[in-house]
């Protein structure tokens, strides 16, 4: 790709120079440079299906991460950006506002989860990224608790096997193991862990499994500022489904202790648990609500940390008089100008009920592995399939099968788990599954249908 003055990008490689530019000089996620691992040329991709640049297609399994909810390529969303991108790509925040945050606005306070016996999450502040969106709340937290007079709070409660990004203090609340705090020991503030609810989604509340968090509360609460917790499913952390009751308990607890209670909804928001927000299996609201990956539909990068007139106004009442945070690329137009043609269409198409399809049909479809010997246990909720194996799996023996077999889904650690594009069709989700299934056959030598 050469740019010269009086000539457009082309954006087209030869693809093993691509392949050679890539690895020479361009970080993946949680890699190394010097990686032998796999690595796929991407040309193109619409709706379900991505195109390699040797022609080879994929079904998407995946989302590109929880986020492509409308699939790639939607002309719908295409066509609120080339408007938006006609008018302004970006325009700094400070100062000015726009059309694309004021209608985004408008949709999320249509959306977001309510309950009249809570205070409504009506007080948004836009960012740039989920890991960002994170920073945000506990900043939020620690800047409302300091407002209050509580000067000691400054520490974040949270359970083990999460995932809230990787920036520094998302970082210090997941999980201590898969986090690698001890590399980060020096540099990281500690917080305090508590174990993941032993109540898994389906099952009878357990009412030992909060007994932790109450002791952890009673005897620590002037130091802790605020709890945060993904809504009944972990992600990045385990992919791990757990008992709404933990939410509506650790609310009680964080009530009579003044602990914040912020929601990471960033991967389980709009629609993929099989409710528009996670927290709509609860009877409660948090303090905070972080939003980010399908926000946009993933087309862009863009957040949204959501509170309260109560904590926006004790923060604003603060020592700062403000909110101390603002990124040059807050609320950029076309990323929020995306949001709200995906949120549209979201609403437009009846996704309760195509998230209930995708559920059965995973639930029925990836079922014959839970009987194989190398598989530890299936999980589905709403557009989430979860199959975890005994043993972590070798990526670099798994992946260009699965690519072989003409599917994108990206094992990690011990999780071999899809959450597709929601307008995959049934018959392309049956190859999906049946190709994954045949897949681990094959790998792990498992007999049977
Ligand atoms: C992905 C994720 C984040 C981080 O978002 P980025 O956009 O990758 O920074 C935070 N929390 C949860 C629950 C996530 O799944």
């Amino acid at each position: 790709m050469l740019c010269k003055a009086n000539n457009i990008c082309k954006l087209n490689m030869i693809e093993n120079e691509l392949l050679a530019i890539d690895h020479q000089h361009i970080w993946h996620p949680y890699a190394t440079i010097y990686s032998d691992m796999p690595m796929y040329a991407v040309e193109k991709a619409n709706g379900v299906m991505i195109q390699l640049k040797n022609g080879k297609q994929l079904i998407d399994g995946m989302s590109s991460w929880w986020a492509a909810l409308h699939g790639y390529n939607h002309p719908q969303l295409n066509q609120v950006a080339q408007a938006q991108l006609a008018k302004m790509s970006h325009i700094m925040f400070g100062g000015f506002t726009h059309d694309a945050a004021g209608e985004l606005t408008q949709r999320l306070l249509k959306i977001l989860p309510k309950n009249p016996n809570y205070p409504a999450l009506d007080k948004i502040f836009f960012a740039d990224s989920g890991s960002v969106a994170v920073e945000v709340a506990m900043k939020m937290a620690v800047q409302y608790q300091h407002a209050k007079g509580e000067k000691t709070r400054h520490k974040f409660a949270t359970i083990r096997s999460g995932y809230h990004g990787d920036t520094w203090h998302a970082m210090s609340v997941c999980d201590p193991v898969t986090g690698m705090h001890g590399l980060f020991a020096n540099s990281l503030p500690l917080q305090y862990f508590l174990p993941q609810p032993k109540t898994a989604f389906n099952e009878i509340w357990d009412e030992t499994d909060i007994q932790p968090l109450a002791d952890l509360l009673s005897e620590k609460h002037s130091e802790i500022a605020g709890l945060i917790l993904e809504p009944v499913v972990q992600g990045a952390g385990g992919m791990y489904f757990y008992s709404p009751t933990y939410l509506e308990r650790a609310r009680e607890l964080c009530d009579q202790y003044g602990v914040v209670l912020i929601f990471d909804e960033i991967a389980t928001g709009f629609g993929r648990t099989g409710k528009l927000f996670a927290t709509e299996y609860t009877q409660i609201l948090p303090d905070i609500i972080c939003l980010g990956k399908a926000l946009t539909g993933g087309y862009l990068t863009l957040s949204a940390t959501i509170t309260t007139e109560h904590i926006a106004q004790t923060i604003c009442q603060g020592e700062a008089r403000c909110f101390m945070h603002g990124p040059t690329f807050m609320a950029n137009p076309l990323a929020c100008a995306i949001a709200s043609a995906s949120i549209d269409l979201l609403l437009a198409n009846d996704w309760q009920t195509k998230i209930q399809q995708i559920e059965q049909q995973l639930s029925r479809e990836l079922a014959p592995a839970a009987d194989f010997a190398s598989v530890q246990q299936v999980r589905v909720l709403g557009a989430i399939g979860v199959i975890e194996m005994k043993q972590p799996v070798d990526l670099a023996k798994l992946q260009p099968k699965l690519v072989e077999k003409g599917i994108w889904v990206r094992p990690f650690g011990r999780l071999v788990y899809i959450m597709p594009p929601f307008i995959i069709s049934s018959s392309q989700l049956s190859q999906l599954t049946s190709a994954l299934l045949d897949t681990l056959r094959e790998i792990y030598h498992e007999s049977g249908h």
